[in-house]
């Protein structure tokens, strides 16, 4: 059966169904080889380091989290026979640029995958061990000066994964700066979305000389001039903390930031499907805690409106097989908002805005297990020093 015409979903962008997206060029690229190490022995012959690898390998126990994992869960499941697959490189897959196929054939990976209700991500009582995060997404300059700022819940991290505007604009950046201003939490982590183009390096869709102009600067044509101009437009958004293939630690915590995703017409951070987004996938280190992408997963909070898959395959088999963060936390496709769970990782599509563009769903509330002993006190007694950021790719 001829592929092209079966395959509905190219990539998609919000409000974009996808249906009429060129053909992904990318699908004969070559093949990474996947790199596999079966860290475990057979029952009866486990080392104390094999015991220790054997937790990690699980995902759960990595993060020295008190309550957050059941390292013996984990290690009782690898060593009663069972090959637990550490792979530190994942493969292209021969359906990258066929979502629906590669669903089709992926989806029994996930066999534990299920609908999540928020309170279920909250903490009853005493939350002295537990930081509060707040997630949102796909904000789209709709929030700014309206009463939405004192519907977004109390917490002490702010997430946004991404299009917080609509056009990327010098006035839109000022007002989310603002936006991120008026409220309460410590700390703000935000990473730009495929609306961002301005802060897309490669100028995708950017007004190079708009920066400038503000500036009383003439036009910049070359890499420096571009870079003074990112700077700046970066600089604009000092409210908040902008990963971009970036990674912040604090309290023991991990968040990575990832804006990559499935390339759409001229938006920015968008890479044909395939070799180039693993690429940037496989800069994401294993036992990240906390996963922001702007884009999501293929089946996993991506469907639209027509019920197509349009979430990227490689971050599907890159985070279920290698990456396995504890919370994933994306947007981009709006119609997919909500709550899921395959059993390993809590994935929550924070999509703001609905469909249409409007503000109509609630900021999603997790509460996260602090290493033993560290408090909340503590993180909100952390001086800024103490944050540390981290860069996988060099930003011009
Ligand atoms: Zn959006």
């Amino acid at each position: 059966m001829d592929k092209a015409k079966t395959s509905p979903c190219k990539g998609a962008s919000p409000g974009s169904t996808g249906d009429d997206l060129p053909d992904d060029p990318t699908h004969s690229a070559p093949k990474l080889m996947p790199k596999k190490k079966v860290k475990c022995l057979p029952k009866g012959l486990c080392s104390e380091s094999a015991e220790d690898e054997c937790v990690n390998s699980s995902g759960a126990g990595a993060h020295g989290v008190e309550g957050a994992s059941h390292p013996q869960d984990g290690f009782a499941t690898c060593c009663e026979g069972e090959e637990d697959i550490d792979e530190d490189f994942i493969e292209i897959d021969e359906d990258s640029s066929y979502p629906a196929d590669a669903w089709e054939r992926l989806k029994v990976k996930v066999p534990d995958l299920r609908d999540m209700k928020p309170d279920e991500l909250i903490v009853e009582g005493d939350r002295k061990h537990f930081l509060r995060f707040v997630c949102m997404s796909d904000t789209h300059s709709r929030v700014e000066g309206s009463d939405f700022v004192h519907r977004v819940p109390h917490g002490d991290v702010l997430l946004h994964a991404g299009d917080f505007t609509m056009h990327s604009s010098i006035p839109e950046l000022h007002a989310f700066n603002d936006f991120l201003g008026q409220l309460p939490h410590k700390l703000k982590i935000i990473i730009p979305g495929n609306h961002e183009t301005s802060l897309d390096q490669r100028g995708h869709g950017f007004d190079k000389g708009h920066a400038r102009r503000e500036q009383g600067l003439p036009r910049g044509d070359n890499s420096s001039e571009i870079s003074e101009e990112l700077r700046y437009l970066r600089g604009i958004l000092h409210r908040g903390i902008l990963l971009q293939d970036s990674m912040i630690e604090f309290c023991g915590i991990k968040v990575y930031g990832c804006p990559w995703m499935p390339v759409y017409a001229s938006d920015g951070f968008g890479l044909p499907r395939g070799y180039q987004l693993l690429q940037m996938y496989n800069l994401i280190p294993k036992g990240v805690d906390i996963l922001l992408s702007h884009g999501p997963p293929l089946g996993i909070g991506d469907r639209t409106k027509r019920s197509h898959h349009a979430g990227c395959v490689e971050l599907f088999n890159s985070v279920t097989r290698r990456i396995k963060p504890k919370y994933f936390v994306c947007g981009h496709i709006h119609e997919g908002y909500g709550i899921r769970s395959d059993g390993t990782t809590t994935y929550i599509n924070a999509a703001v805005c609905n469909k249409n563009y409007r503000p109509v769903h609630a900021p999603v509330v997790f509460d996260f297990p602090l290493p033993a002993p560290i408090t909340v006190n503590d993180f909100h007694r952390m001086k800024s020093k103490r944050i540390k950021v981290k860069t996988f790719s060099p930003l011009p």
